[in-house]
């Protein structure tokens, strides 16, 4: 294993871990769905992450899947939205990466819209919680926002149980941010410009975290509060931490392009 080479974004000499992100589709949901009482509906961005290690390339979620991809030009017809050419294998394609070059896939969760582009990388080992793993194959018929066909594909899997750092030297540690899903983790990346928190659906939206508000329904509302000041204890100690489906914090980000 060695580190990719990305031709939009060669690596310069001393380049440690890189992160990239990506805007995978949309989703058109009631603002409760992210922040409990709240009117209205938003567009918010599904996202995925590409972690440019010296020992490999890493995804952080894969966003939405082949299921959902229209034509483009075509009107959105469903409250998901997701055109041809937006889907994280054509992200990461416009780059300069293959897909089978991808060693690791960190799944915060299996929901649809973080799990659903799995089936682009065959070389990937898929790291979950192992509670994570247990709920999204034991209760995926009774509960629609897990789709078994994309992630039940005979790739291996790496179940952790808590907090796991992956290649052992302290720059990618995920852990659990329970509440969302029974186990659901979120990761903290070193980067060469600082710590990065990749939330998945711990943190959606920037508010989430800046006045802890939960979301309309969740699986455990105690674990959620407990997650979002676990993020908040992480970025008092300067982390950046993202949210994952936050349209404001998104339209003014950089796509495709290392963050520093
Ligand atoms: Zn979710």
């Amino acid at each position: 294993m060695s580190a990719i080479e990305i031709p939009t974004a060669p690596r310069r000499p001393g380049d440690g871990v890189r992160l990239f992100a990506f805007t995978v589709g949309h989703v058109h949901m009631p603002v409760s769905y992210f922040i409990d009482g709240e009117e209205g509906e938003i567009r918010a961005p599904v996202t995925a992450f590409l972690i440019d290690h010296p020992k490999g390339a890493v995804l952080f979620d894969t966003g939405l899947g082949q299921r959902f991809v229209r034509p483009r030009g075509t009107a959105r017809e469903s409250f998901i939205d997701l055109e041809a050419g937006e889907t994280i294998d054509e992200k990461l394609r416009a780059i300069g990466v293959e897909p089978a070059e991808i060693r690791w896939i960190i799944v915060s969760h299996f929901h649809t819209d973080h799990a659903g582009g799995n089936a682009y990388f065959p070389n990937a080992t898929i790291v979950t919680q192992e509670a994570e793993y247990d709920y999204a194959f034991n209760n995926a018929g009774e509960d629609p926002i897990y789709e078994i066909a994309e992630y039940d594909l005979g790739q291996p899997f790496l179940k952790v149980r808590g907090e796991h750092d992956l290649f052992g030297d302290g720059t990618i540690i995920i852990f659990p941010t329970l509440g969302h899903t029974p186990g659901h983790q979120s990761a903290k990346i070193r980067t060469d410009g600082g710590d990065v928190v990749l939330t998945g659906d711990c943190c959606s939206l920037q508010r989430s975290l800046d006045e802890f508000k939960l979301p309309a329904s969740c699986h455990d509302a105690d674990q959620f509060l407990a997650s979002l000041k676990h993020l908040a204890s992480l970025r008092d100690r300067g982390a950046k931490v993202l949210p994952s489906h936050d349209p404001v914090f998104w339209a003014d980000m950089p796509l495709s392009v290392p963050l520093s």
